[in-house]
């Protein structure tokens, strides 16, 4: 055998394995069927600005090794995400759900009066879970209205969400609301994590770093020659699609892609924040990025006199398309249950990453996950 890993797929997972796997010495071949490494964190460079090409990533952690680590490989920025969202009345909000969005729906100025508020807008829901003898939220729609209520739930969270998932609030899962925070204080970092920024220059200095000194192959689809690939190398590291690795032999799973219309506008300052949400049903994209406010801050943004901004509009994948979420409803869990139980009997393949592990992984915890392999 040529190598001793095969790693199949350029993006977080394969890079980071590639990068620790050669630090101990092993060889490493990485096919990646994309024309460009990085997988979904790849930015492309349009008027000396990077455009997320594939969605707007904020790397966040609270493990200091994992901050330690990407740092190692490039130093990153203070950027902070503070999101807003356009509401169907038109009007902005902060997010995340705190005490900013609270005054701006209510007019409550006090952390007691919010809680109030809050309490009132969640009984009915609370009353309606115990009259049915449920302790746990069944679906997102019941966890946002237990968790927040009627009308943060109407405003800001049910357009949004059926519009990113295709699917009503009822049929999706709980988990994917609680990703965000709900706080009684005026704090508008999106996260709650100890670490956030962006690679100084950009994500493709990260994949770059990670994969320095590594031989990749571009244009190459492992399923093209499957075969030969499985010949070439001792183990493989496969990041692609579980259910493709298995010849969809228990049925296809379900993604989520994302289509992004990109512009360049001749001004410095369009909308004065990273990410706007539109969380309307009747606005058909979900947000808007204007990727410079990523990596310029104050005054910096100013002097570039355009800016680039991308659309972000949500739709079902299919065959022509890049597979961005998972979808982790009941039908999907059930099936990737059985590939994960085929999966488990490859002693020679390592599956990892969003695709393979068919889970709604942000960065830090794809290479918190790599680093566990190799301890
Ligand atoms: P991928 O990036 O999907 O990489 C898999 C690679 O394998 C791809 O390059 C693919 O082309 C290649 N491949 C697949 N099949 C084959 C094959 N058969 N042969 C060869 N190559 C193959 N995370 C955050 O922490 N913060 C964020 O703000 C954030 N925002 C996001 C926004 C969007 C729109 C999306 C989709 C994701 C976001 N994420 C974010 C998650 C982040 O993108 C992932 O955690 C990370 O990119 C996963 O890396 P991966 O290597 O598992 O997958
Ligand atoms: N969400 C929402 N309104 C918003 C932003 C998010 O209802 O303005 C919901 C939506 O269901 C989304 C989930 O919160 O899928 C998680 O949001 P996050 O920003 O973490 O999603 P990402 O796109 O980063 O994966």
């Amino acid at each position: 055998m040529k190598y001793d890993y095969l790693i199949v797929g350029s993006g977080l997972f394969g890079a980071t394995f590639a990068h620790l796997a050669n630090k101990q010495g092993k060889k490493c071949l990485v096919i990646e069927k994309r024309s460009h490494p990085g997988g979904n964190i790849y930015c492309e460079e349009i008027e000396g600005i990077n455009v997320h090409k594939y969605g707007a990533h904020i790397f966040h952690t609270s493990d200091k090794e994992v901050w330690n680590f990407v740092n190692s490989i490039v130093p990153f920025n203070r950027y902070t995400n503070c999101p807003m969202a356009q509401a169907p009345s038109g009007k902005l909000y902060n997010l995340p759900f705190n005490m900013n969005t609270f005054y701006e729906m209510w007019g409550v100025k006090t952390p007691e009066e919010a809680h109030k508020k809050l309490e009132d807008q969640r009984k009915d829901a609370l009353d309606k879970m115990k009259s049915e003898g449920i302790s746990e939220p069944r679906n997102l729609e019941e966890q946002a209205l237990t968790l927040i209520g009627r009308d943060i739930y109407e405003q800001l969270i049910k357009g949004y969400t059926e519009k990113q998932w295709g699917r009503p609030c009822n049929q999706l899962p709980a988990f994917i609301i609680r990703r965000l925070p709900v706080r009684l204080t005026f704090d508008n970092n999106y996260f709650n994590d100890s670490y956030q920024g962006i690679p100084i220059g950009g994500y493709n200095k990260l994949i770059d770093g990670l994969l320095n000194g590594i031989e990749v192959k571009l244009d190459t689809d492992f399923f093209d020659d499957r075969k030969h690939w499985e010949s070439v190398a001792d183990k493989i590291v496969f990041t692609g699609k579980i259910d493709q690795f298995c010849d969809y032999r228990f049925g296809k799973l379900e993604y989520r892609n994302v289509r992004f219309e990109t512009e360049v506008l001749e001004t410095p300052n369009w909308q004065g924040n990273a990410v706007v949400n539109y969380t309307s049903a009747e606005v058909p994209y979900t947000r808007i990025i204007e990727h410079k406010h990523f990596e310029m801050f104050g005054d910096e943004v100013y002097k570039n006199p355009k800016t680039v901004i991308s659309k972000e509009y949500s739709s079902e994948w299919d065959e022509t398309k890049e597979p961005f979420y998972p979808i982790n409803d009941e039908r999907n869990q059930s099936i990737y249950q059985k590939y994960k139980e085929l999966a488990d009997k490859e002693k020679n393949v390592i599956f990892g990453g969003r695709l393979a592990e068919y889970k709604y992984y942000d960065m830090a915890p794809i290479i918190q996950k790599v680093k566990r392999l190799f301890k």
